[in-house]
């Protein structure tokens, strides 16, 4: 954590939220079934461009990264204003399909609060898609100790739980198309990487010269359709005022590590075959995926 009591995400690897990979599959289920056009849209920091590059891999036909350093320190009231600003610039959609909550903050507020400022119906927790016609959808959703059958009319959004599907895995023709498509901010960071190896000096000049060279590789890139589209809040049309920590009510009071008690422990042999044994645990116990 940070000293703001922001998360210090240079410090994670960038993952694909997994509840995030079921709503994918159930986007890529009703598009099998009944066609359609998949954008996958994620707000976070240039690392995110990898999940979208797997977006693509999974076969989502589009993929959009909103980075924004005004983004930052945005709780889920910001974020979801952001992604409402999004899914708005797009423009025509009929289903919204958000994952039930990711695993960092577990709040599951994202989807509803989303749903809310578009003013369309939500059905959340959802674990089967019942029946879709051009007018409605009706989804079975979990209410902890049952379930509900909801039907609502388009557009909606649902949030989607892991029980909905088992997610596909990329395929390798996708994989092969993809792997080298980016986003404008990655485009900058490997030509700047590619300059640092290469011992170049920066100067004003260079700055210049990188910029160059990035709108070249980009518009190379879109030429072949390997550029990820990458949006800021300008472009959504955000009202700042709504964003990042102006837009964020939640303050983070204190963090505190929990130490657990001797009874509570277990001791992991400290070499591979203990890491592994813990690790398929926690699989088994369902804490880690
Ligand atoms: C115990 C606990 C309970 C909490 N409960 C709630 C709660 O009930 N409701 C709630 O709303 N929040 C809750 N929060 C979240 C809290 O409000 C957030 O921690 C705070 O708002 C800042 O979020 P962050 O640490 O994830 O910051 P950041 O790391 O800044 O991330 C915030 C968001 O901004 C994105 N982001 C960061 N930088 C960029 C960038 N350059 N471009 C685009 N996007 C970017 C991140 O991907 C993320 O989605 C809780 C946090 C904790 C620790």
């Amino acid at each position: 954590m940070n000293d703001d009591g922001t998360v210090n995400r240079s410090a994670l690897p960038a993952i694909f939220n997994p509840e995030d990979l079921n709503a994918l599959e159930l986007a890529l289920q009703i598009k099998d079934k009944f066609g359609g056009k998949i954008t996958v849209i994620t707000m976070g920091l240039p690392a995110a461009g990898a999940i979208l590059r797997d977006s693509l891999f999974r076969s989502a036909d589009d993929a959009i990264l909103i980075t924004d350093q005004r983004c930052a320190a945005s709780d889920t009231l910001a974020t979801s204003y952001i992604l409402s600003c999004a899914v708005r610039k797009i423009g025509d959609f009929d289903i919204v399909l958000c994952g039930r909550q990711a695993i960092d903050g577990d709040t599951a507020q994202v989807g509803p609060q989303l749903a809310e400022k578009l003013g369309i119906p939500q059905i959340t927790y959802v674990e089967e898609l019942i029946e879709l016609n051009g007018k409605t959808i009706t989804a079975r959703r979990n209410i902890g100790a049952g379930w509900q059958q909801v039907r609502t009319k388009l557009p909606a959004l649902l949030t989607v739980t892991a029980d909905a599907n088992e997610s596909r895995v990329a395929a390798a023709k996708k994989m092969m198309k993809y792997k080298n498509a980016r986003t404008p901010i990655e485009v900058e960071q490997e030509t700047r990487r590619q300059r640092t190896e290469d011992g170049r000096q920066n100067s004003e000049d260079s700055e210049v010269e990188i910029k160059k060279l990035v709108e070249k590789t980009c518009s190379e890139l879109k030429e072949k359709g390997l550029l990820i589209k990458q949006w800021d809040l300008d472009f959504v049309g955000a009202d700042l005022n709504w964003c990042g920590r102006s837009g964020s009510p939640t303050k983070v009071h204190r963090i505190q590590s929990v130490v657990l008690a001797a009874k509570e422990s277990k001791n992991v042999e400290p070499n591979d075959q203990g890491i592994s044994d813990m690790i398929h645990e926690l699989i088994e116990d369902k804490i880690i995926a």
